[in-house]
């Protein structure tokens, strides 16, 4: 595993690019920098406070400090990488913003609305390379790890999409990619997320969603961050899952949920066990048994997530009854389940579609 992902390209150092700021957003790395760049050292905090609270736009922005300097700055550094290549927004108050990496990559990120929640899904890669046979992230395989900038930077362009004095709530890293397979850059960018002077949101408000990678699972457990994290099981064995993730194939189920339950034992964060629903192939009532028989006695809610369907692949969403009959035999046995709704699924909100339905030539550059 671990010589597949040293594989994936990481983020390009961009030989004529000046310094992405928001990969040294905390304050001592930013301090540094200003000081390298013969600033006083508190400027840093002035700079990070426009970012972050004030959420400016550009340097320009930045009231308080002298005009020539705002000139070196935007000079010396770039606030923003990602241009929004297309901002859609759904009747639900789902927003999406497809954004155009500096080297043509393209990624998607998320805000949902719902009562007082201001959830937003970022993504961890450009494409994954987990395979999942139903996703539309995974058609093209990985191009190349997200740096911390740019995952900081999806945050911050979501939050500018509230008004001012609305703040984020939630963040589930449920886009593009597969998060623990870049978790060096990742957990950078939730420290920042979940940082009292960074956006502030609680860990126990941070997800991250992964098809199941036990050796990172224990990574983060030894950590003392306890993000809440969500496994994406698909299916009760490993000959089905074998077919719908084929990155199992090396893993293993018994592994994923030993290194689940460790993470349980060491960070009492109750699990979420995530199951995509594919009609006729793993939303039968023999299957709702054997996954109640696998997860039973563990403190964990299963998320069911009714197939959100993509253009140019077999599967489908199951019928209303067999989504019933597969609930009903889960919460016969006990088990906490609960129906992820569908929001912004007219806007392909679901991992990796917008990127696929919006071709190169169609994109219109904003931002
Ligand atoms: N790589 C991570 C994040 C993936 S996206 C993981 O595997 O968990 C978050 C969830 O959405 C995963 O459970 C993923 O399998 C699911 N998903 C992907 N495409 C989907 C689709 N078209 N319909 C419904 N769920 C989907």
């Amino acid at each position: 595993m671990a010589i597949r992902f040293a594989t994936v390209r990481d983020a390009v150092g961009g030989t004529q690019m000046t310094p992405h700021l928001l990969q040294t957003l905390d304050l001592p790395s930013l301090q540094n920098l200003v000081v390298e760049w013969g600033l006083p050292k508190f400027r840093a905090q002035q700079i990070r406070s426009w970012i972050v609270e004030n959420r400016a736009e550009s340097f320009d922005d930045m009231a308080n400090l002298p005009k020539a300097l705002r000139g070196q700055l935007a000079e010396k550094a770039q606030l923003w990488t990602t241009q929004i290549a297309k901002h859609t927004t759904a009747a639900d108050g789902t927003e999406k913003l497809l954004l155009q990496l500096h080297d043509g990559g393209r990624i998607e990120c998320v805000l949902l609305r719902d009562g007082d929640r201001r959830t937003i899904c970022i993504s961890s890669q450009v494409g994954c390379a987990m395979g999942c046979v139903f996703c539309a992230s995974g058609l093209d395989g990985v191009d190349r790890n997200l740096t911390v900038g740019e995952i900081i930077e999806q945050m911050l362009r979501l939050q500018r999409l509230l008004p001012v004095g609305e703040r984020l709530s939630h963040i589930v890293v449920m886009g593009m990619g597969e998060p623990l397979a870049n978790i060096d850059r990742l957990l950078p960018a939730l420290d920042f997320a979940s940082a009292e002077d960074g956006l502030g949101i609680s860990h126990r408000r941070i997800t991250i969603s992964t098809v199941g990678l036990p050796p990172a699972i224990r990574r983060l457990a030894d950590r003392d961050s306890r993000y809440h994290l969500a496994v994406s099981l698909h299916a009760p064995d490993d000959e089905l899952r074998n077919q719908i993730v084929p990155t199992n194939k090396k893993v293993g189920i018994q592994a994923i949920l030993e290194a689940a339950d460790h993470y349980f034992d060491v960070s009492g964060r109750r699990l979420t066990f995530e199951y995509v629903l594919l009609a006729e192939l793993n939303d039968r009532p023999e299957h709702a048994h054997r996954l109640a028989k696998l997860l039973r006695g563990r403190p964990a809610l299963l998320n069911i997530i009714p197939y959100n369907p993509v253009a140019g692949l077999p599967y489908r969403t199951p019928s209303k009854e067999a989504q019933h009959e597969f609930r009903a035999i889960l919460e016969n046995a006990g088990l906490t389940v609960k129906f992820r709704q569908r929001k912004g699924d007219k806007i392909n909100a679901a991992c990796g579609q917008l990127r696929r339905n919006t071709p190169e030539n169609l994109v219109q550059i904003s931002g």
